[in-house]
């Protein structure tokens, strides 16, 4: 017979196989270190937005590979030439600072114009914004109303930076 107490049972042999399977994924995805990015950034729904959000395709892929650790950056780059990490400098502002995922979305200098334009078009409270860790920025533009014109920025930065650019490896897209 199928009583409350089995179902509490089998309730809580899933929530165990659950969180066994969870566990799993989050060792394996801490020891590759192409997902650094993606162990800093939580996202904020589950599914996640990106599956459920009308994104450009284009867009949306950028924003994936962003999250992934693949995007072309120079941090990326320097993995295929086993450049150390913080010799993977910057190419497109030349500040001898390491070109990571959060460099290229929010400090880059040669980009600045279009994060500025970004800004005073998308984010309503500029400095409380400006206070947050890199990571929680992320976690704010990728809510459901703000990932499209997130990825979208980041298509914008990603074109600037690929005029910029002067690629000395070959390995650019
Ligand atoms: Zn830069």
């Amino acid at each position: 017979m199928y009583t409350s107490s089995c179902s509490n049972y089998w309730k809580t042999v899933g929530s165990a196989i659950l969180y066994q399977s969870k566990l799993g994924w989050w060792e394996e995805v801490a020891e590759k270190p192409k997902l650094h990015t993606y162990m800093q950034i939580r996202l904020p729904e589950d599914p996640p937005v990106l599956a459920t959000s009308f994104v450009k395709r284009l867009d949306r892929s950028l924003l994936a590979k962003l999250m992934l650790g693949i995007l072309q950056l120079e941090i990326e780059i320097g993995r295929y030439l086993n450049i150390k990490l913080e010799e993977c400098f910057c190419r497109t502002c030349n500040l001898k600072v390491v070109e990571d995922e959060f460099h290229f979305l929010f400090s880059c200098s040669a980009l600045q114009d279009i994060r500025s334009t970004f800004y005073v078009e998308n984010i309503s409270d500029i400095e409380s914004f400006m206070l947050m860790s890199d990571a929680d920025k992320v976690y704010y533009l990728c809510q459901k109303s703000r990932i499209r014109t997130f990825a979208s920025y980041i298509a914008n930065l990603y074109r600037k930076r690929s005029v910029i650019y002067k690629p000395v490896y070959g390995l650019i897209e």
